[in-house]
């Protein structure tokens, strides 16, 4: 992409997000990146989760609820700071005595840095939702494996202009873990199912393999094996231009890297494979937008069908 079309691209970024805080949708923090939702974007993402809802239900998926922080060492277990360090958000905080406090609060007065008077705590902000299942998952499945349906505020440190990539986040997932059978087999089925769903929201959208975004020259080969394997597979909308359009969905296949991680086995005793479908829902509150208007009451009727508003 030439320059130009990347400064084009920052200033339609920026005229959008700008029209969205005009109209009262999106709430400004201030920083790139961190927004609030107004109260018709509250109620979309509640029409959007209800609609996930009514799919996830169909194939018996089993709630369950994480906060949005997980322990450090769960990302040191899964690599996350071999293939990711510049999207973690490490927890800090204060542990010091009177004296340490004083020069903490002075620095902060006179507008200083505050990072080297607090110490690293045993947290981090949660990167994906699926991530904190995986540990709980530990030990056999049961005969046919387990689903669930889980829902998180993500954080990855990408500071950016664009309003559907945001650093704090919703993911809603799905996560399959079983025989290598049954999660390939659930994943296909899936890839279907979801364009359908991206469809039926009046969106153009089109399927094609990914990788992640797998930091530095070592990163290269992983997210080359990924493609090859197709091991990930993202749903595309062309939010801003066809050159560059922006994953509304994934589906991920780990093979058995979380189960070998983590110690996770299938009935017969084999080692068990999982697979993943994240939903970024503030990306597709952003393409419904910008597809079909500020105003939700004059969007296609299909599309307010579909989303029961
Ligand atoms: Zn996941």
């Amino acid at each position: 992409m030439s320059t130009q079309a990347i400064t084009s691209l920052d200033e339609a970024h920026l005229r959008f997000k700008a029209q969205l805080f005009q109209h009262k949708l999106l709430l400004d923090s201030g920083v790139q990146g961190i927004v609030g939702r107004a109260a018709p974007l509250v109620e979309l993402v509640a029409s959007l989760q209800g609609m996930i809802d009514r799919e996830s239900k169909k194939d018996g998926a089993v709630k369950a609820c994480f906060p949005p922080v997980v322990p450090r060492e769960l990302l040191r277990k899964v690599g996350y700071m071999d293939n990711f360090p510049n999207l973690c958000g490490s927890i800090q905080s204060f542990v010091g005595d009177d004296k340490a406090q004083l020069a903490l609060a002075e620095t902060v007065k006179k507008g200083g840095d505050w990072a080297p008077h607090l110490a690293s705590t045993d947290f981090t902000l949660t990167p994906a939702s699926c991530y904190p299942l995986y540990p709980t998952l530990a030990g056999t499945l049961p005969e046919g494996g387990v689903l669930y349906d889980l829902n998180c505020y993500c954080f990855r440190h990408e500071p950016s202009n664009d309003p559907a990539r945001l650093m704090s986040f919703e993911i809603r997932e799905n996560v399959r873990a079983g025989t290598p059978t049954e999660v390939q087999k659930w994943r296909a089925d899936w890839l279907e199912r979801g364009l359908g769903i991206i469809e039926a929201l009046g969106l153009p959208v089109f399927l094609d393999t990914a990788s992640d975004p797998f930091f530095g020259r070592g990163g290269k080969m992983m997210k080359a094996s990924q493609r090859e394997l197709e091991l990930k597979f993202e749903l595309l909308v062309p939010i801003w231009s066809k050159d560059s359009p922006t994953a509304v969905a994934s589906f991920n296949y780990h093979q058995d890297h979380f189960a070998h991680v983590f110690g996770i086995y299938t009935a017969d005793g084999g080692g068990a494979h999982t697979a993943c479908l994240g939903f970024g829902i503030d990306r597709l509150v952003i393409a419904l937008l910008k597809t079909h208007g500020f105003d939700m009451k004059t969007w296609p009727a299909s599309v307010r069908q579909t989303l029961m508003l």
